[in-house]
């Protein structure tokens, strides 16, 4: 979540949220590297099936896990890739009357005669003390930046490049989860553009503000929420959403209308400055990402709380994914 403020004269702006992991810092474009590997020999013993793979890895599956994961058409379902069999109706104590291994497939028939076969290449993907840490690292490094970004702003880029062409969206998405923004340029001024864009990289989500919703210098009795986002004084560098639950991992913001002076858009690094505080003074990041802190929002007939840490950390890399 980056920060953002902003002085606004008379400025309309067409905003937007999108939810975390659609378009996170860290976890967007997270490829998964498949290897696959072969049984070379198998060993059955009480409670589990030992096999051994072309890799020189061995791996245990227990009964009860192979049964459970049995993807006949009678327990799993391959068009919505969801099991279709209760698991609590499996006996605890299953066992396999016989295995084999054919063509790539492993067959088990189990002691109540039902048969489930696997390819050896899920049962190589699939082994389940398999570390997480492919699915959390990103090959797309981070850059963090401070005032020099100035100078050297990510390319913008066309609004129509970005709905047509596939490697333009790709570049909108590598500027998100390198700089953690994007900028796209000759956008329609329509909230209906805004509604497109979020489209192509997620959802919006929809909260109180609605999915797509509009800002506008209101006097206080008009505004559409208790919210200085309504007014035209200068926000200080902020983070926004704290009060949900789930706060927003990408916003977007889309000046269509703006007369007078002020109203510029400035952007803080939030994760990178995080970093930085790490590497002077690595107590506070921790302190910061232990200790659940509330922020709570209010206006007439609605108030919305949240309990959490600060900042996030990745479990494996402890880089920070999230500073709110
Ligand atoms: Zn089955």
């Amino acid at each position: 979540m980056y920060t953002l403020s902003m002085f606004v004269k008379h400025l309309r702006n067409y905003s937007c949220l999108i939810p975390n992991k659609a378009s996170n810092r860290l976890f967007s474009l997270t490829f998964v590297k498949q290897v696959d590997a072969c049984v070379t020999n198998w060993e059955l013993s009480k409670k589990y099936l030992l096999l051994n793979f072309s890799d020189h890895e061995e791996h245990k599956y227990h009964y009860i896990w192979l049964r459970d994961h049995c993807r006949c058409s009678k327990c799993y379902s391959k068009t919505t890739h969801s099991r279709t069999q209760q698991t609590h109706k499996i006996p605890a104590n299953i066992y396999p009357l016989h295995v084999s291994l054919d063509n790539g497939c492993l067959s088990i028939e189990w002691c109540d005669n039902h048969i489930s076969t696997y390819s050896e290449s899920w049962l190589f993907q699939n082994h389940y003390n398999k570390s997480l840490e492919p699915f959390l690292i990103s090959d797309i490094k981070c850059r963090y930046w401070g005032k020099e970004i100035q100078t050297n702003v990510p390319e913008s880029i066309h609004f129509e490049n970005v709905c047509k062409e596939k490697e333009d969206l790709l570049k909108l998405l590598e500027n998100v989860a390198i700089y953690g923004f994007a900028i796209v340029k000759n956008t329609p001024t329509t909230l209906e553009s805004v509604r497109t864009i979020s489209n192509l990289i997620g959802y919006p989500r929809k909260t109180f503000y609605g999915d797509v919703w509009l800002t506008t210098n209101r006097s206080e009795e008009d505004m559409d929420h208790a919210d200085l986002a309504y007014s035209n004084v200068a926000l200080p560098c902020h983070t926004d959403g704290t009060y949900f639950l789930d706060s927003p991992g990408l916003q977007m913001f889309h000046c269509h209308e703006h007369t007078g002076t002020g109203g510029e858009t400035v952007l803080v690094d939030g994760i990178g400055a995080a970093e930085k505080l790490k590497l002077t003074n690595p107590n506070a990041v921790e302190y910061l990402a232990k200790t659940w802190i509330p922020a709570t929002y209010y206006e007439k007939d609605r108030c919305s709380k949240a309990l959490g840490p600060i900042i996030k950390l990745n479990p494996y890399t402890k880089e920070i994914y999230q500073n709110k």
